[in-house]
């Protein structure tokens, strides 16, 4: 399989992502056609995966894409929000080929996703895992743990929510938060309670500070806060491994 992208930039603007509030550039589907053939006669490539930060932002486009690449009949996933996608998006990519869809869930708590500005609700979530199982698409569930406000009970509703849809989801990650350079939180630290001593207006090009796996750093709040979020983050944990043992 092979790598590829069919937009950049992205229109939305969470808190906690640093490739929001981008100008969206589309690729000409004509043009990503070509590619996929080249991929697939030069490489034998059977399948593909769309990394772009949130590939399904327009509808017109997506269906014009699956309707480009059905008859090359290759396997395909993608990162997508719950609510930018439809019955007929749905149907269309299952139709050219798309297997497994990896949707920013993000949070079982309306608090927290508010927070992290994501625009989206508990139904919306639910509605379309659903869906998406029905025309046969995986789904991918992306979780992020521990955003400024983050405590046992939000955690819980986190778990509470993926008890209801955990039949419908394929496969999962749980992502620690990090306030990432460039995301709203890392520019307005201050009004999410962020301590100040992380940042340093020099960039010191130390990336590695803002790993996304296992980064336990106490990036907000109290001491206290940090020590419920890490108590809360383990017991997410726990769960998830109850019910996806091979994926953590
Ligand atoms: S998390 Fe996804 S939808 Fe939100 S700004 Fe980032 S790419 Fe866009």
């Amino acid at each position: 399989m092979a790598h590829v992208m069919f937009t950049r930039g992205c229109p939305f603007n969470c808190n906690f992502c640093s490739s929001g509030n981008r100008y969206v550039q589309f690729r000409c589907p004509k043009n990503i056609r070509n590619e996929l053939i080249f991929l697939k006669e030069k490489y034998k490539i059977e399948g593909f995966a769309i990394v772009d930060d949130n590939a399904i932002i327009n509808k017109k486009k997506t269906m014009e894409y699956c309707a480009l690449i059905e008859d090359l009949n290759l396997k395909w996933s993608a990162l997508s929000r719950v609510d930018t996608v439809n019955r007929e998006i749905l149907e269309s990519m299952s139709t050219s080929g798309c297997i497994e869809i990896k949707y920013g869930i993000e949070s079982g708590s309306q608090k927290i996703l508010d927070m992290m500005n994501k625009k989206i609700s508990l139904d919306q979530i639910k509605h379309t895992v659903r869906l998406t199982k029905h025309f046969g698409i995986k789904v991918k569930a992306f979780i992020i743990h521990g955003f400024p406000g983050e405590d046992l009970e939000t955690t819980q509703e986190t778990i509470q929510l993926l008890k209801e849809i955990h039949q419908f989801i394929d496969r999962i990650t749980v992502f620690r938060f990090v306030p990432l350079p460039g995301s709203p939180v890392y520019e307005n630290y201050r009004e999410f309670n962020i301590h100040g001593t992380h940042y340093h207006k020099e960039w010191d090009g130390n990336w590695n500070r803002f790993r996304i796996y296992n980064n336990d750093t106490h990036w907000w709040g109290s001491h206290d806060d940090y020590l419920n979020v890490k108590k809360s983050y383990n017991l997410l944990i726990s769960y998830v491994k109850s019910i996806f043992p091979d994926e953590i």
